[in-house]
This record gives C-alpha cells, sequence and structure tokens, in this order.
C-alpha cells in the first residue's frame, strides 16, 4: 500500500513538473547559431610611400607595414568568405616591387594550403563577398568559382557589368551573382550582417560579425586602412568618392557605438593579432 501510495505522489509530483513545463512552452527561446571566424593571411604589403594614403602630404616621407587579411565565417546555413587576399603568383621568396614604387608585396601561401590547415576545401564556401574590387581584395577570388558572389550592384556594374569595355580578370570567373543594393543578412539572423560604406569604391563594404562574443566584430574593409585613418578620417589618394568616404565613416562609427563593436581594420597587423587573441578566449 505505501509503495502504491509512493508511486501515486510520484505520478503527482512529476505530472506537476510537466504542467509547469507546458506553461513555459509558448516562451521563446533563441537558440544562436554557432558561428567560426577564421583570420587568414593573404598577403603582406609594405607601403614604400605612405602619402598615398592621404589627400595631401601628411605621410610624404614615412613608410609602413600593412597586412592583408582575408577571412573563413562558418555558419550552419554555410561557409562565407570575406575578401581575397593578393594573387597567388605573389607567392613567392622575395617581395615584387610593383611599377607604381608605392607597394612591395608577397602573399605567403595559396588558398588551397591556407584552407587545408583550417580543415577546409574551396568547394565548402558557399558564399564569397568582397569589401571592394582593389587588386589586394581580389586575389584567389576566381578559384571559387561555385560560390555565389554577393555584390554591391553598382560595384559589379563597374567591374564587370555588361557595358565594361575592360572586366576586371580577377573576378571573371565568379558566375553566380547575388546583386545587393544596401545592408544584406547573409544568413537571415542577424549575426552576419553586410553593411553598405560606399565611397572608397563605388559599392565597397564592411561587415558585422555576432559571433556570440562579448562583443560583435566590424570588419573595416579598407574604410580605413591603418589606426591614424580612423582618429584623423583620413582619406587615401586612391578613392572612388571622398565625400562619399566620409559619411560612411560618421554612417560606421555611429552604427559601431551603437553596438558596442569592436572594429577591425583589416589592413592593421596590430589588429590581426588583436582579433586573434579575441577569438583564442
Ligand atoms: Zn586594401
Amino acid at each position: 500500500m505505501k509503495k502504491i501510495l509512493f508511486l501515486f505522489l510520484t505520478l503527482a509530483i512529476l505530472s506537476c513538473k510537466k504542467s509547469e513545463k507546458k506553461e513555459t512552452k509558448e516562451e521563446v527561446v533563441v537558440v544562436k547559431p554557432t558561428i567560426k571566424l577564421f583570420p587568414l593571411v593573404g598577403g603582406s604589403i609594405f607601403v614604400k610611400k605612405l602619402e598615398a594614403f592621404s589627400q595631401d602630404t601628411t605621410y610624404t616621407g614615412q613608410t609602413k607595414q600593412f597586412t592583408d587579411a582575408y577571412y573563413v565565417i562558418s555558419h550552419p546555413k554555410g561557409n562565407l568568405m570575406w575578401d581575397a587576399g593578393l594573387p597567388e603568383n605573389l607567392v613567392i621568396p622575395e617581395p615584387f616591387h610593383e611599377p607604381s614604387g608605392v607597394f612591395a608585396i608577397q602573399r605567403p601561401d595559396s588558398l588551397t594550403n591556407q584552407l587545408k590547415k583550417i580543415g577546409f576545401k574551396t568547394e565548402d564556401i558557399k558564399y564569397i563577398a568582397l569589401s571592394h574590387s582593389h587588386f589586394d581584395h581580389t586575389g584567389h577570388a576566381n578559384s571559387l568559382k561555385n560560390a555565389t558572389w554577393l555584390v554591391q550592384e553598382n560595384e559589379y556594374n563597374a567591374e564587370v557589368g555588361d557595358s565594361v569595355k575592360t572586366k576586371n580578370p580577377a573576378l571573371k570567373d565568379l558566375i553566380k551573382v547575388k546583386k545587393l543594393n544596401g545592408d544584406y543578412d547573409v544568413f537571415g539572423d542577424e549575426t552576419v550582417v553586410i553593411k553598405y560604406m560606399p565611397g572608397h569604391t563605388v559599392g565597397h563594404q564592411v561587415l558585422y560579425l555576432d559571433l556570440g562574443l562579448e562583443k560583435p566584430i566590424l570588419l573595416t574593409g579598407d574604410l580605413y586602412h591603418f589606426e591614424e585613418n580612423r582618429t584623423s578620417r583620413g582619406v587615401p589618394s586612391f578613392n572612388y568618392d571622398v565625400a562619399q568616404t566620409l559619411k560612411s565613416m560618421e554612417e560606421f562609427e555611429a552604427f559601431a557605438k551603437e553596438k558596442n563593436a569592436e572594429v577591425i581594420i583589416q589592413h592593421s597587423p596590430k589588429d590581426f593579432k588583436k582579433l586573434q587573441n579575441l577569438l583564442k578566449n
């Protein structure tokens, strides 16, 4: 009898617990997807004439070491590559001094080898998005011909559009194209968002990443090339529209503040290390 009573009580408690659960069932539980970010080095750029990164003579006589980062973002709905480093023919033992006399450039390794080190193959990349179409961001883009290229429509038209006389050869094999007009939430869950920040080029964009870390991350593209550019709002000499660039900088800073984001300047070796440390924790 005692046993039966005990069983009855246990069942009563269990059913009570069950109904409690039922009541909370309606609550929306937000399960954040697991997103991983892999920063990779797509090149080394030694700037021999830093004045190229100003509209005036501020940096005349100065030099600076840049890195040239690109990134793989692994999301349950697919992998995105952000930027594409320097061309692979720059995987050479000594830096190449290009004809303008501004840069000495070199790439440490091929895309295939670099992806292999983080457990990926080129076929694993579902989307490719470039901050913009300059040569130090389009390097290995053609190797990702099966990926869908996420590009602002105006940038696309300027680089490979029907009316363009000389199409950008670095992008010619990107056949699958999704043309964007403004910001774009890549996976539809606000974790990986392309932000339209034009000016450096006609369709320049930056990348917002919510990896579930203490702070979200904002990759600058070439809105800024180095730290002083950000504090002094420096615009390089090679730039599509100065006023538009300055407006984008304002919007970028307001957005970074709103999101309390960690800003990573992609060409900054210091920021590359900072990002690596953030990802370790
Ligand atoms: Zn660049």
